[in-house]
């Protein structure tokens, strides 16, 4: 089910063609009594209401009081199926009955078209059936007005549970999918993480030892004891920040959109990443922006994205002579953050650029080929597009855009 029909007829002529049509349709109708609504919202227009819109969204209350005295006048055989209701029920049934607490704002939304003079409106919500049971559906409100007046609310419903219960599984699988990619990718820094680890560990030893050597002298000097003993809680600080980076790579957790600042997430890939990129022979360089960005993202998953496309970038670059060299660099304009992983390897030779993101293409031995079409469903589900060309001079140039915070874009540091 795709969309609605609409069927108009001479009441007069067709009256039984249309009782029929509406008893029969695959899709839930409903005839409400739209009066009272009508009178209340009248009685607070005419109490010196300026801003009608403001005051449904500051009034939940006001919306639910309306609802739940709103007649049930008629339901087709697949409204009342799908709600769970007999003929029998239907005597002073209200529509109250079918609005779990809390949707105050879909019917607000209902409202406000309502107010604004459209003649119809379109939302996907959770109505109750009339056992309590949850329903997801898609309902399509017309407010068909008579002299300018709209005494009948026609509500059209269609069951969309199934297709909202495919889309959470989707998500679910690409979850793990992705989780899957983060904890292969992690398997690659492993041995950079451990060295990594191994310096801060190695100074809190340095550092406790000569904190012993200060307290066991014959007058101990209590000053230089201390200020070992601060190095040693900075370096074990310094060891949990790595271990801590490292955890949040390694969770298994639900995708989350928080407010993230771009340089804080450039610095932490920074920091994950280089050790192994050095390791592998290749400089990185990450230019910071110049503006504080703000980001609405996961910025796990983004992290996700960035190491794969770089460790890919040292990899590519495997075996090769001179210099390799990794850029990541980022811009922002107007409302979109453009980021942008280059390297001067062998490029990605008589493969299209699409096909990299296939799922499971890989031209390594020991590749999976998943990194890059996971980061295209991380990237996307962000609201953004990722892209790959070869650059003109030697190398690959992976490129992807997220849209900054809404209202908080970027904005250039004090001086
Ligand atoms: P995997 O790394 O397991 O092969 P990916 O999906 O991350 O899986 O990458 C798919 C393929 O894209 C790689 O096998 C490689 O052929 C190509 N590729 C990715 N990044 C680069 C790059 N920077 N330069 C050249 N080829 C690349």
């Amino acid at each position: 089910m795709t969309g609605f029909y609409a069927f108009i007829f001479d009441m007069d002529d067709q009256q039984y063609m249309f009782e029929s049509m509406f008893g029969a349709a695959s899709v839930g109708y409903w005839e409400l009594d739209f009066r009272g609504v009508k009178k209340a919202l009248e009685t607070i227009a005419s109490s010196g209401w300026h801003d009608p819109i403001q005051h449904l969204y500051d009034h939940p209350t006001f919306m639910r009081q309306a609802v739940d005295s709103m007649p049930v006048l008629k339901m087709n055989e697949k409204a009342r199926q799908l709600f769970g209701v007999e003929e029998t029920d239907m005597e002073g049934l209200k529509f109250g009955r079918f609005i779990p607490a809390g949707t105050e704002t879909v019917v607000a939304a209902n409202l406000v078209a309502y107010l604004k003079g459209e003649s119809n409106f379109e939302n996907e919500t959770v109505l109750n059936a009339l056992d309590g049971q949850p329903v997801e559906v898609l309902i399509s409100a017309s407010f068909p007005r008579k002299d300018g007046f709209c005494n009948t609310l026609t509500l059209g419903t269609v069951d969309i549970s199934y297709r909202k219960a495919q889309d959470r599984r989707l998500a679910r699988l690409e979850a793990e999918l992705a989780h899957s990619s983060r904890v292969s990718t992690l398997g690659e820094l492993t041995a950079s993480i451990a060295h990594e680890v191994n310096q801060p560990l190695g100074a809190v030893m340095t550092n406790g030892n000569a904190a012993l050597r200060w307290l066991n002298r014959d007058v101990p000097d209590l000053e230089e004891a201390t200020v070992a003993l601060r190095r040693v809680i900075a370096e074990a600080e310094r060891a949990a920040q790595i271990i801590e980076r490292t955890r949040s790579l390694a969770k298994k957790g639900e995708p989350k959109r928080v407010a993230c600042e771009l340089h804080d997430l450039l610095a932490d890939v920074e920091n994950l990443v280089h050790r192994k990129t050095s390791s592998m022979g290749c400089e990185l360089v990450v230019d910071q922006p110049s503006t504080t960005v703000w980001l609405t993202a996961d910025p796990i998953q983004i992290q996700q994205v960035l190491i794969n496309l770089i460790v890919n970038a040292a990899q590519a670059m495997r075996g090769q002579a001179g210099r390799r060299l990794i850029t990541l660099s980022t811009t922002v304009s107007g409302e979109l953050a453009t980021f942008q992983v280059r390297d001067n390897g062998p490029g990605f030779g008589t493969s299209s650029a699409e096909c990299l993101f296939d799922p499971f293409y890989t031209t390594k031995d020991d590749g999976m080929g998943i990194g890059l079409s996971v980061a295209r469903t991380i990237v996307e589900a962000h609201g953004g597009a990722i892209s790959a060309c070869l650059d003109a001079s030697c190398g690959s140039i992976f490129e992807f855009t997220l849209p900054c915070a809404q209202g908080l874009g970027s904005r250039s540091f004090p001086s």
